[in-house]
């Protein structure tokens, strides 16, 4: 089940909710597969460091580079929802030391900026 899960997540282009997991599971194995068991799997892969949650958009994607241990930055575009996975650790460093300055202990800074990606700031730009 892990497996498979991981698969479909993998198999999206694009950040995956965990009902969009769960009807690619229950397609690809040919039954029903509740949102909720898919769920606790992909909290599961997040705690692993497998996948990342994109909070803004409240779904998953595959994690990368799942031996790093840095803070992702995630562009989400709010047109078609395609994530650009960023890392510099200067800016997350900057964030978890401002965090500690205030007196607080900094778990898991979540960095995310919406806008538009390249390709869909072109199309405006045509329109
Ligand atoms: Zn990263
Ligand atoms: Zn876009």
């Amino acid at each position: 089940m892990r497996a498979a899960v991981f698969e479909a997540l993998a198999g999206f282009a694009r950040p995956a909710s965990a009902y969009d997991v769960a009807e690619a599971v229950s397609q690809a194995e040919g039954r029903r597969i509740a949102a909720n068991s898919v769920y606790r799997i992909l909290d599961l892969f997040v705690a692993k460091n497998l996948a990342r949650r994109v909070e803004t958009a409240n779904a998953y994607i595959a994690n990368t580079h799942p031996d790093c241990r840095h803070d992702c930055i995630f562009l989400v575009c709010d047109i078609c929802s395609q994530v650009t996975h960023i890392d510099d650790d200067a800016i997350t460093i900057g964030v978890r030391d401002a965090a500690g300055g205030a007196g607080f202990v900094a778990r898991r800074p979540v960095i995310e900026v919406r806008g538009l990606c390249a390709a869909c700031a072109a199309t405006q730009d045509a329109a």
